[in-house]
């Protein structure tokens, strides 16, 4: 395990001190499964996947080298072992995990079988039973500069007119699509060619920077009508070397080679197996000795120079965003969260208010929502004058006020984030100033 400390701390040395400019993406050396520690320019943590079961330390490790404490948000992208097998284990050596998503459809529609697959049965105790479900179109707010979007879950796809789903747990995987400033990275899980297809038939992703190879590498994923949308400048492949599915294939890595503009490849592990397994050289392998855990690849996105780099051991590769665009950056909010009331005497549901303050312009609240650290929303309606504040109550409606401590967000029509604020504890009765 030294050998990755070592290198990666070197490496973190070498580009520099952190800024508040920077998102750091860590495809997490965890053999032929698959775990990504994304941390946002804030310091926010979402983690994508958690390898197989016992690679909690793994990812902890990693975790202590991006100065990471706990998991603000944490994906499931399907269930199958080598992606949730270590979430179990990494709360179990004490790590917190805010909030969880997953595709869902347990209840209904996964067999018995696999509801009483041991490793599930831990992966529902740890974080599954308290899961969002995360569906096509949704978004996962942790940073106002960075944009991250549910492209698929469950073989449905953001905009799809049919209600067509998926047959195959690999193909109905959650797709993220992450944007920071315009440089694109997707995260696909392990659709396969079908959910592809729906993406690339409605170009729902088109130019990336940033492609997480779906399920391994295989010849059953990255198709080429996909990969001619995505047009990816770096492809990472998370693979191991004993892999029983032969990961990557050859086929893959040819499909990538045959790109217009062909990306540059990277791999965790080299592949031990003979064809059809594929190898990129060596040179573009994070760990090709195969015999540790110093496989992981560091990417780090720098806004103020709209640059990128890729890392492991002793190397990097800097290459240029795309279409670096502005935002969504920051800009100073006209309309601001000023208080709110999480816990009035009487009824929750009915009572629990936030008031609103315009600093701007009359503006219109039509579109307008506050939504809580678990996705759940109010509508706003109406409009609100120069200089005025109003008070929106519950009145039934989804999101709660948590008394215990939340995190609401002010998002405009656009889903554009105009406000947040965050909360520890609440008193009954007692209004909270947000002071801006
Ligand atoms: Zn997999």
């Amino acid at each position: 395990m030294k050998r990755v400390f070592l290198a990666l701390a070197l490496c973190l040395i070498a580009g520099g001190p952190l800024s508040a400019q920077t998102l750091r993406i860590y495809q997490i050396d965890v053999e032929q499964a698959d775990a990504a520690l994304i941390v946002m320019p804030n310091g926010k943590s979402l983690l994508i996947d958690s390898g197989k079961n016992g690679h909690g330390q793994r990812i902890r490790n990693v975790m202590t080298l991006a100065g990471v404490t706990q998991i603000d948000a944490y994906v499931t992208s399907h269930y199958h072992e080598d992606h949730f097998g270590g979430i179990d284990d990494l709360v179990g050596i004490g790590v917190s995990v805010l909030e969880s998503y997953d595709r869902g459809d347990k209840e209904c529609c996964l067999s018995d079988e696999k509801k009483e697959e041991v490793t599930f049965i831990d992966y529902q105790a740890a974080v599954g039973e308290d899961a969002i479900e995360l569906r096509a179109s949704h978004l996962i707010n942790l940073d106002p500069m960075v944009t991250i979007t549910a492209i698929s879950s469950g073989g449905r796809v953001m905009g799809q007119a049919d209600n067509s789903t998926g047959v195959d747990e690999n193909d109905m995987s959650v797709s993220l699509l992450i944007n920071f400033r315009g440089f694109k990275a997707f995260y696909g899980g392990d659709i396969e060619a079908p959910t592809e297809a729906k993406i690339a038939a409605l170009d729902l992703v088109m130019d990336v920077d940033l492609y997480k190879a779906n399920h391994h590498g295989s010849h059953s994923s990255s198709s080429s009508a996909f990969m001619n949308d995505l047009r990816p400048s770096v492809v990472v492949i998370s693979n191991g070397s004993h892999g029983g599915h032969k990961h990557p294939r050859r086929v893959s890595l040819n499909t990538y080679a045959a790109l217009a503009n062909p990306p540059a490849v990277f791999q965790t592990n080299r592949c031990l197996h003979p064809a059809p397994c594929g190898n990129v050289p060596n040179a573009s392998i994070a760990d090709p000795e195969t015999t540790d855990e110093d496989g992981t690849i560091l990417i780090t996105v720098n806004a103020g120079t709209n640059n990128y780099s890729v890392q492991y051991g002793t190397t990097t590769r800097t290459l240029t965003v795309k279409n670096p665009s502005a935002g969504p950056a920051p800009t100073t909010p006209s309309v601001v969260i000023s208080s709110l009331l999480p816990n009035p005497v009487g009824d929750d549901v009915q009572s629990e208010s936030v008031t609103i303050t315009n600093k701007g312009t009359s503006v219109s609240l039509i579109g307008w929502t506050l939504q809580d650290r678990s996705g759940a929303t109010w509508n706003l309606s109406g409009s609100i004058a120069a200089g005025q504040s109003r008070t929106f109550r519950r009145n039934g409606q989804a999101m709660t006020l948590n008394n215990a401590g939340d995190e609401i967000v002010l998002l405009n029509p656009e889903q554009v984030e105009q406000d947040r604020f965050s909360y520890d504890a609440s008193t009954e009765g007692v209004v909270i100033q947000t002071q801006h």
